[in-house]
Formats: structure tokens, C-alpha cells, sequence
């Protein structure tokens, strides 16, 4: 298949006609073919025109026919093949097991919101029947289901071309509660948008849907994306990126005439606290999983350990120890672009020259541009305290030991810490009093808690949460990861003393659609509908 260069709206290739936007291969600092010229405001407008003309018959597809177009999906993306592979190495030299992992887990992704759509629990029935003889007055007949909330935007993320990205997480959430998506493509990968987005609208046409169900956009600079937000077709945003460009989403949603909700994933720096029996018992192995996790993929999670707090004492002496050994054996690794290398450059070079950070170990020095040299820094919890500098993320291998006098420093330094996506305890028995006490806080400042393991890694799944307060996320009522996500683009509608025929089949007496409703207060049996 040829690269072509060519945006999507609808089945119709597009060649776009603003600043064109060209891959750079982070491994040599080459630029790749082709280009992508950039959408035009004309362009954004007869996409969000397509998605908007679909939206009514694609949200009334029946279930098994929506969890059929996303399977076809994942059918399409995988007979891309090596292609796909090889672009998305080239485009951001991550590692090829990187990448069919990703692509594994994002088929897998389709595949779990087919199964959610099929289940229809998402639908959230719940039917209140009515009470004529009610005294004083009688109770209407009252019916509720979710409907989605209509076209939806989503913005690639960097970090993973293809989970976060243009068939990834956001946009298989949005498609499964029924909304038509429309995507801005990330600059840093155009060529793996383009396969991808192709793969998409081949599952759209083969499943015989309305064409403006799905569209992707190119565009250099901020105006294309500023556009889709602005549309007042566009019901809902789903981004993953740096706090900027979050914060700016959200101010270009809030200021139209009618605001929408921006589910933005933004930063974080997922503290891990040390606990004494824990630190003292195994400080070395601590030290050896916090390494492996900081420095995976060059440290371009969001769930990247970048703060580590604990105690005093010569537990945390031997895990600094035996960490700084072996960052300083850590070989440098390509960062995804070089705007990101460049980002994470200044994020510890402002550490480096900050009069409260002492650096206690850095990696090895990277020979070919754009390498991500590991760092790890030391401080003290009055200077965190003293100084909101100190707890900016810095997106890669880059993370901050807190030192604490005493249980009561640390409590402070939680207390001061920003909204997380993750919080992570090593403890042992002796340390869970201590624990117990932090949770309260914890569970303020965080989306996901982990008991003694490493907030890397984040498992697909009906339990997972992947949000935070702000600034993990712009709304901390959700999870852009797992099945949860895909409430995000619902909204509920009340129909009272609808006429059988007139009710849509999730909410007819006879539940045709064998779903588990809310039926009078309780769980409705299946024989009593
Ligand atoms: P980014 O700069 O936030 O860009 C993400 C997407 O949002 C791009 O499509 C970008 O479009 C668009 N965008 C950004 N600012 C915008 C604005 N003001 N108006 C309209 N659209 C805007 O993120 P990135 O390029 O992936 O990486 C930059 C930094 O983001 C990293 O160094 C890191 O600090 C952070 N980051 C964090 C995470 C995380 O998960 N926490 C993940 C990735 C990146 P254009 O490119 O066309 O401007």
C-alpha cells in the first residue's frame, strides 16, 4: 500500500492545501515521505458536516451491528501487516516488539468495546414503572437509557501511534457509545495515521455504515485542532498530550456558545512511597523494579514513576545507592520526536541548575540525536515543599527522590502533590497502619492506587482507571483507559409514559434486548419483563 499523503473525510481521499506537515525519523533526524498538506477550515467543516449527517442512524445501529464494524477494525489493522510495523518504527523509533505489542493491545481494545457493546450494560436501563394508584399523587411511567453524546474529536497521542492514536483507545470509546470521530492526525507519526485511518474507513464501507462515521484530519500548528473544537457539530474531545495543549482544548471548548466536555490526559508524575519495613527489607530489589520502570521506553509513559518518596534512614540510603548504580548503566534510548527530546533536555537541565536538586545519577550519554539520558535527582521534602517547580513533569527517564524527616513531612508532601493518575505503595505488614492512615489523601490525589508493583503498564480492562484530578486530567469523574471509557460520551435520557411502540428496544416492556435493567429498584429478573 502507497502513502499517499491524502486525508480522510469520509470514503473521500483529500489532499490538503495549508503547510504540509512531513514524519522525521527521531533515529537520524531524517525527514520521511510524503508530506501531508494540512486541512483547511473548509476541510474541517465538511467533516464535522459528514459526522454530523451520520450521527442519528449510526447511534441507532443495533449493538451486534456496531460491535461487528469495531472487530472489523482490528481485522483491517492487522492485514496491514508489516507495513504498518515498519512505519511506525520508522516514525518513532520505538522498538519493533514495542510496536506489534501495541498493535496487539489495540486490536485487543476493539475487541473489548465489541464485547462491551454486545453486553449493552453500558446503556444503563433503569425503568421506574408507573404507580396509578399512588396516594397522593400517581407515578408516571418512567424509562432511562443513555444516548451518545454525538460527533466526537480526538486528538492522537504521541506516545502510543497506535493504543492512543487514531484507532486507539479514545476513538474506539467514542465509536462504541455510538458517536461518529473524527481524529487529528499527530504530527509525529502522519504515515501510521494514514494506514490506520484507511484501515477504518475500509471497516466502515465493508459494514455498510454512513460514511461520515469517521474522518481524519492533518494539519501543522494548532488552527486545524482549534477548528474541530470550535465546531458546533463537535459534542465532545478526547485528547492525550502535554498540559498545554489540554489546557487549551479546554478553553476553546469552554468558550463557544455551547461548551462541551474535553477529556484531556495530560501530565502526571505518579509518586511511589517507600515504606520503612519495605525499604528495609528489600531496598535493593525496590530499587531494581523502580529502574525498570522509569526507564522503559525511554521514560514516555504518563505513568512514568517521576517522584519517589520516603523516610530517611539507611533503607532508602542503600535503594538510592543501588538505584544510581544502575541508572548509570542505563544506555540511552530514542525519544519519540525531537520536540519531546528537546522538552525533556530543558525539563532537566532546569533540575540540574535548581540549587535544592542534587543529581545522584545520570545514564549513559546517547550517540545518535534525539537519546534520552537517564537522570535521577535527590531532594528534600522541605525544599519540594518550598518550591511547585519540583513536581513539573518531565517527560522521560527523569524522576525526584523526596527525602522525609518523619511520617508527618511525608503526609505533607502528599498533601502538596497536584492531581495523579497513579500513586503506588511498597509495603510491608509492619508498614500497614502507616499506609491505612495516607489512604484518604491518597485517594484525593490519585486515579489508581497500586500496592507493591510499578504504575507502569496499564491493563485494558472493566476495573481500570486511567484518570486523576487535574492536571492528570481535565475531568477526574472518568478513565480513558478500560471499558469505562466508554461513559464518557453518554449522556441520559428520561422517557416518561411512552407508548410501548414508540420506546426504543433497550427500554420496551418486553426487553427485547435481554439487557440487565434497573427494574423497580432491583435487578430485573428475565422471566418478569
Ligand atoms: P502536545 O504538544 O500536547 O500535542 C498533542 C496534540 O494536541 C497535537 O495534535 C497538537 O497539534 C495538539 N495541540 C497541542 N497544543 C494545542 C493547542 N494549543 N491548540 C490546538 N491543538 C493543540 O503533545 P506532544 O506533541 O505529544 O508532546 C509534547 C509534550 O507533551 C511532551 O514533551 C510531554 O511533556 C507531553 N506529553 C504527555 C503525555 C502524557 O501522557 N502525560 C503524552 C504525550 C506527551 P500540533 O502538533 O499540530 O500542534
Amino acid at each position: 500500500m502507497t502513502l499517499t499523503g491524502n486525508m480522510l473525510i469520509g470514503q473521500q481521499a483529500v489532499t490538503g492545501s495549508q503547510q504540509a506537515l512531513r514524519a522525521i525519523d527521531p533515529a537520524t533526524d531524517h525527514p520521511l515521505e510524503p508530506a501531508y498538506p494540512g486541512a483547511t477550515g473548509a476541510h474541517v467543516e465538511q467533516a464535522c458536516a459528514l459526522a454530523w449527517a451520520a450521527f442519528d442512524s449510526y447511534r441507532e445501529t443495533p449493538l451486534t451491528v456496531r460491535a461487528h464494524f469495531l472487530e472489523t477494525i482490528a481485522d483491517e489493522i492487522e492485514s496491514l501487516g508489516d507495513e504498518l510495523i515498519e512505519r511506525a518504527v520508522a516514525e518513532t523509533g520505538l522498538p519493533r516488539p514495542r510496536i506489534l505489542g501495541e498493535r496487539g493491545r489495540t486490536c485487543q481494545q476493539l475487541r473489548t468495546f465489541a464485547r462491551v457493546v454486545r453486553a449493552g450494560d453500558w446503556l444503563g436501563v433503569r425503568v421506574d414503572t408507573a404507580l396509578a394508584q399512588r396516594q397522593p399523587l400517581p407515578r408516571p411511567d418512567l424509562r432511562q437509557r443513555q444516548v451518545p453524546l454525538g460527533p466526537v474529536a480526538v486528538f492522537g497521542a504521541s506516545n502510543f501511534p497506535l493504543a492512543f492514536s487514531v484507532a486507539g483507545g479514545d476513538s474506539a470509546s467514542a465509536l462504541a457509545a455510538g458517536c461518529p470521530v473524527i481524529v487529528k492526525a499527530h504530527g509525529a507519526h502522519p504515515g501510521t495515521s494514514e494506514l490506520v485511518g484507511r484501515a477504518v474507513a475500509d471497516a466502515v464501507k465493508k459494514c455498510g455504515l454512513p460514511e461520515g462515521v469517521f474522518s481524519l484530519l492533518f494539519g501543522a500548528g494548532n488552527d486545524v485542532g482549534i477548528a474541530l473544537v470550535s465546531d458546533p457539530r463537535i459534542k465532545a474531545v478526547g485528547f492525550t498530550g502535554s498540559r498545554n495543549g489540554g489546557i487549551a482544548l479546554c478553553k476553546a471548548a469552554q468558550a463557544r456558545p455551547e461548551p462541551i466536555p474535553v477529556f484531556a490526559e495530560m501530565s502526571s508524575i505518579n509518586p511511589v512511597l517507600l515504606f520503612p519495613a519495605a525499604l528495609d527489607a528489600r531496598g535493593e530489589a525496590l530499587a531494581q523494579g523502580f529502574v525498570a520502570s522509569l526507564t522503559q521506553g525511554a521514560g514516555q509513559f504518563c505513568t512514568n514513576p517521576g517522584l519517589v518518596i520516603a523516610r530517611q534512614g539507611p533503607g532508602l540510603e542503600r535503594f538510592i545507592k543501588t538505584a544510581a548504580g544502575l541508572v548509570e548503566r542505563i544506555t540511552a534510548q530514542t525519544m519519540l520526536t525531537p520536540g519531546i527530546f528537546n522538552a525533556y533536555e530543558t525539563g532537566v537541565g532546569l533540575l540540574l541548575e535548581h540549587a535544592n536538586a542534587q543529581l545522584t545519577a545520570a545514564g549513559l550519554r546517547g550517540e545518535s540525536p534525539n537519546q534520552c539520558q537517564a537522570h535521577l535527582f535527590v531532594t528534600q521534602a522541605q525544599d519540594f515543599l518550598a518550591d511547585a517547580a519540583l513536581q513539573a513533569e518531565i517527560f522521560g527517564a527523569a524522576s525526584l527522590i523526596v527525602q522525609c524527616a518523619d511520617d508527618d513531612e511525608t503526609r505533607q508532601v502528599i498533601e502538596h502533590l497536584e492531581g495523579q493518575l497513579t500513586a503506588t505503595l511498597h509495603l510491608d505488614d509492619a508498614d500497614l497502619e502507616h499506609a491505612r492512615a495516607l489512604l484518604p489523601v491518597l485517594e484525593r490525589k490519585a486515579g489508581r492506587l497500586l500496592v507493591n508493583g510499578w504504575p507502569t503498564g496499564v491493563e485494558v480492562s472493566d476495573a481500570m482507571v486511567h484518570g486523576g484530578p487535574f492536571p492528570a486530567t481535565s475531568d477526574s469523574r472518568t478513565t480513558s483507559v478500560g471499558t469505562a471509557a466508554i461513559l464518557r460520551f453518554l449522556r441520559p435520557v428520561c422517557y416518561q409514559d411512552f407508548p410501548d411502540s414508540l420506546l426504543p428496544a433497550a427500554l420496551k416492556h418486553g426487553n427485547p434486548l435481554q439487557l440487565r435493567r434497573l427494574l423497580d429498584g432491583q435487578g430485573e429478573a428475565q422471566d418478569n419483563v
